[in-house]
């Protein structure tokens, strides 16, 4: 299947993330996804699972760990 091309950029800060899967839950395009990278304190880390984003925020307004998760919606391309 063809990628879907991003409209968002979603950076997840691995060292913030607490493993909760809010953020998980509420992306309407599933492109976040729990990763086997235990951080720093000790918790699964949320990535992002490759394309797709539309820079909703979604994420970003469930997380509830400041920094945590950043979003840039992109330009688009002329
Ligand atoms: S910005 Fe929206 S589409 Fe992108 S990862 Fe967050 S919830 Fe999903
Ligand atoms: S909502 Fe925030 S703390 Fe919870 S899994 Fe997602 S990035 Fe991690």
């Amino acid at each position: 299947m063809a990628s879907r091309p991003d409209r968002g950029r979603v950076e997840i800060n691995a060292d913030e993330c607490k493993g909760c899967l809010l953020c998980v839950s509420v992306c309407p395009t599933q492109v976040l996804a729990r990763t086997t990278n235990l951080n720093k304190q000790g918790y699964f880390s949320v990535g992002y699972t490759g394309s797709g984003c539309t820079g909703c925020g979604f994420c970003f307004y469930t997380c509830p760990e400041p920094g945590a998760i950043t979003i840039r919606r992109l330009e688009k391309s002329a």
